[in-house]
């Protein structure tokens, strides 16, 4: 392989159409973080690459170095994760967990545990017997903000330290107890609190353990959404409206 040549096994964040025939495509890859890489000719029937450039796509991708954007020259899929594109109501689950982590992780480093994470929370929502498809989000979110140094603080009050600290600030990006909380806070529910330590703590698979009361949905919801506008300057996602639009939304 020559030097302006690199292969590495990545995901697929985004694929939109290009010019006649092309796909523009953004990958996260194990090797090489992001990359934004051009497929010619994949909407092209008989085209090699046209497998491998859906959303949602795992694969082992080779490009080719362009002066502004990268070339895909070969790949091979390895899932298809076709649910995703079957099933209307499973897709936005899918995008939320693409823009996530699209907007999360920026860089061009090897990014090993995204990936990792990524790819996991994909098989998951897929597998049909997964009891709730908005909590295995949130379980996804906080771990992917972790990874990515985001992390809001929830082990006890950001100022005394007491576990019993159920007032969360989007801005500070943490829990305060009563006594120390001040106005910016959303107050939360003990076990809302008690929820959301689970779900950034234990692995990603046993989100199938857990269960949310509506309440609890409802707070964490609304926590995420608070600390994601103050913090990652994304305003509501993509994903989010059309699971809005679905009344899908707790
Ligand atoms: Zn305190």
């Amino acid at each position: 392989m020559s030097e302006r040549s690199y292969k590495t096994d990545a995901l697929v964040l985004y694929s939109r159409n290009l010019g006649e025939a092309d796909r523009l495509i953004t990958l996260l890859a194990w090797e090489r973080g992001k990359i934004t890489a051009v497929a010619r000719g994949a909407r092209k029937v008989k085209s090699k690459l046209a497998a491998g450039v859906d959303l949602f796509t795992y694969g082992q991708y080779q490009f080719h170095r362009g002066r502004t954007l990268d070339l895909i020259t070969g790949q091979e899929v390895k899932e298809h994760f076709a649910a995703f594109r079957e099933d209307a109501t499973l897709y936005p689950y899918g995008l939320f967990l693409s823009e996530i982590t699209d907007r999360l992780i920026r860089s061009e480093e090897p990014c090993p545990e995204p990936c990792a994470l990524l790819l996991e929370g994909w098989r998951l929502l897929c597998d049909e017997t997964l009891p709730d498809r908005m909590l295995l989000c949130r379980a996804f979110e906080l771990k992917m903000m972790e990874l990515a140094g985001f992390c809001p603080y929830l082990q006890g009050c950001l100022q005394c330290g007491t576990p019993e600290a159920f007032f969360f600030s989007p801005r500070q990006g943490g829990l305060f107890c009563s006594q120390c909380a001040g106005g910016d806070t959303i107050k939360l529910s003990a076990g809302t609190v008690a929820l959301a330590r689970r779900l950034l703590e234990a692995p990603l698979d046993q989100v199938r353990l857990l269960r949310g009361f509506d309440l609890q949905r409802r707070e964490l919801a609304a926590s995420a959404a608070a600390f994601r506008r103050y913090h990652l300057d994304i305003g509501e996602l993509r994903s989010l409206q059309l699971l809005r639009s679905m009344n899908l939304l707790p």
